[in-house]
C-alpha cells in the first residue's frame, strides 16, 4: 500500500501544527514513518487520502463502539444541526441523556456534561477536594486521566509513548499533591495512605487500565481500594472514560460490583463528538456550582449536537441486551486466533483482554502494571505495526495502547486480521 498523499499532507500540516497533529498519540514517533490522513470511515473501515481501506482497531481511541458513521448517530446530529448548533441555554436533550446515563450506571444520582475526558477527570478531582476539604490525590503509574496538570505524573498513553510521563510546565506545587502508586499493588496504596493521614481527597484509578495496554485489575484490587477509601474518608474516583458504556452497560462498577464515589466518562458517551461527563451520588454532586461552592463551567458543555450523538449512542447500547456479550465474543475469537499464529511462529508475547479491549505485548512476563507493560520489545512492535499497516490493518502506533473491538467488525474481518498477523509475524 502507498501512503504518498498522506505524507504530503503531513508535510503541509507540520508547517502550521506542532508535530503536524492536534494530539500527540496520532504521530508515528514511536513506530517511525508519517501519520495516515483519513478521508472518511464507515463501519469497521477507514478510507485514507491515498484511497487505501484500513480495518480499524483504534476507533477514534474508543468512541466508535458501534463502528464509524453509525446511522442513528449521524441522523441525530444532522437533524439537530438544522435547529441551531449552540445556545448557551438549557435544552430538553440534556435532561434526556442525563436521565438515561443515570439509569444505566449503578450508584450515581446526577451527572454533569463537559467537553472531554480531560475536563471530566479534572473537574472530578476538584469536586473531591472541595467535598473532602483535602488537597492530595493518589494516582497510579501508567494510568492516564487526560492532560490536566495534576495527572501528568507518570502518565500513560501518549505521555509515556513520547517519553514525557512527567511534563515540563507542571509546577512543583501541583506535582507535590499527586501521590504515585503502583497499579494492582494494594500494599503500596496502604503505605501512601498511612504516610498522608487525613490529607488524601481522592484515589483516582482506571478500574480496568487501558493506557498502558489493557490491564485488568487483580482479584480484590478494586475491592481493596474501596475499603481503604471508606475507612479513611477518601473518595474513590473511577475514571471510566475508556471503559464506561464499553465493558458493560453500567461500566466497571457493574462488571466487578464495586461502587465508586465519582465516575468519569468520555469517549463512547459522546458517540464520536467531543463529550465528557462526571457523575456521583446526590450529596457529592450538589457540591457543584450553582448549588454548591465548587466551581465548574463550560460555554459549549451540553452542546446539542454532542448530546444528540451521545443520546443516540446510549439508546442503542441500552436497547441491545446482547451487545456487550457479542463484543466480548468477537474479542475472545481474535485473541484465540492471534495466540495460535504467534505461537506457531515462535513469537514471545502476552495478550491481555477483557470485554472488547485487548492488547498484545511482546514479552513473556504477565503484564500487570506499568513496569511490566514497559518491558515489551518495541522493535518487534514496530515491525508488527508497519507489517499490519501494509496489510490494510490499523492498530494504534504505540505499544502502550489498547485495541478497541467494534460491533461493525465481522468474523471475516477478524479472520483476515489473524491471517495478516500470521504473515507479518513470520518476518520478525
Ligand atoms: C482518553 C482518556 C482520558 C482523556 O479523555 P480526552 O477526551 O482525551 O480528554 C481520560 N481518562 C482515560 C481513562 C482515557 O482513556
Amino acid at each position: 500500500m502507498l501512503y504518498k498523499r498522506s505524507s504530503q499532507l503531513f508535510a503541509e500540516a507540520e508547517k502550521v501544527i506542532p508535530g503536524g497533529v492536534n494530539s500527540p498519540v496520532r504521530a508515528f514517533k514511536a513506530v517511525g514513518g508519517t501519520p495516515i490522513f483519513v478521508k472518511s470511515a464507515k463501519g469497521a473501515y477507514m478510507y485514507d487520502e491515498d484511497g487505501n481501506r484500513l480495518i480499524d482497531y483504534i476507533n477514534s481511541w474508543g468512541p466508535m463502539i458501534l463502528g464509524h458513521a453509525f446511522e442513528p448517530v449521524v441522523q441525530a446530529v444532522i437533524e439537530k444541526a438544522k435547529l441551531g448548533t449552540s445556545f448557551g441555554m438549557p435544552t430538553e436533550l440534556e435532561t434526556q441523556i442525563a436521565a438515561l446515563a443515570v439509569s444505566m450506571v449503578p450508584n450515581i444520582d446526577k451527572i454533569r456534561f463537559v467537553n472531554s475526558g480531560t475536563e471530566a477527570c479534572m473537574s472530578a478531582v476538584r469536586l473531591a477536594r472541595g467535598f473532602t476539604k483535602r488537597d492530595k490525590i493518589i494516582k497510579f503509574a501508567g494510568c492516564y486521566h487526560g492532560h490536566s496538570d495534576s495527572f501528568l505524573i507518570q502518565a500513560g498513553s501518549g505521555a509515556v509513548t513520547f517519553g514525557s510521563p512527567n511534563s515540563p510546565g507542571v509546577t512543583a506545587g501541583t506535582a507535590k499533591d499527586t501521590l504515585l502508586a503502583k497499579f494492582n499493588d494494594l500494599e503500596n496504596v496502604k503505605t501512601l495512605i498511612e504516610a498522608n493521614k487525613n490529607e488524601i481527597a481522592a484515589i483516582i484509578v482506571e478500574p480496568v487500565a487501558g493506557n498502558m495496554g489493557c490491564i485488568p485489575p487483580n482479584k480484590g484490587f478494586l475491592e481493596g481500594l474501596r475499603q481503604f477509601c471508606t475507612d479513611n474518608g477518601i473518595l474513590l474516583i473511577f475514571d471510566e472514560v475508556m471503559t464506561g458504556f464499553r465493558l458493560a452497560r453500567g461500566g466497571v462498577q457493574e462488571l466487578f460490583n464495586v461502587d465508586a464515589d465519582i465516575v468519569c466518562f468520555g469517549k463512547v458517551i459522546g458517540g464520536g463528538l467531543p463529550v465528557g461527563a462526571f457523575a456521583a451520588r446526590e450529596e457529592i454532586m450538589n457540591y457543584l456550582a450553582p448549588l454548591g461552592p465548587v466551581y465548574q463551567a463550560g460555554t459549549l458543555s451540553g452542546n446539542p449536537l454532542a448530546m444528540a450523538a451521545g443520546l443516540a449512542m446510549l439508546q442503542t447500547l441500552n436497547n441491545d441486551a446482547a451487545i456487550f456479550d457479542r463484543l466480548a465474543e468477537k474479542t475472545a475469537y481474535l485473541h484465540a486466533g492471534i495466540e495460535k499464529v504467534l505461537k506457531a511462529n515462535n513469537v514471545v508475547f502476552t495478550i491481555n483482554r477483557i470485554g472488547s479491549m485487548i492488547s498484545v505485548h511482546f514479552d513473556a512476563t504477565p503484564v500487570v502494571d506499568f513496569k511490566t507493560a514497559a518491558n515489551g520489545d518495541n522493535e518487534t512492535f514496530k515491525k508488527f505495526f508497519h507489517g499490519l499497516l501494509q496489510e490494510g490493518i490499523y492498530i494504534a502506533p504505540s505499544a502502550y495502547e489498547t485495541w478497541f473491538i467494534t460491533d461493525a467488525l465481522t468474523y471475516e474481518d477478524l479472520d483476515f486480521t489473524i491471517q495478516a498477523i500470521d504473515k507479518v509475524s513470520k518476518t520478525f
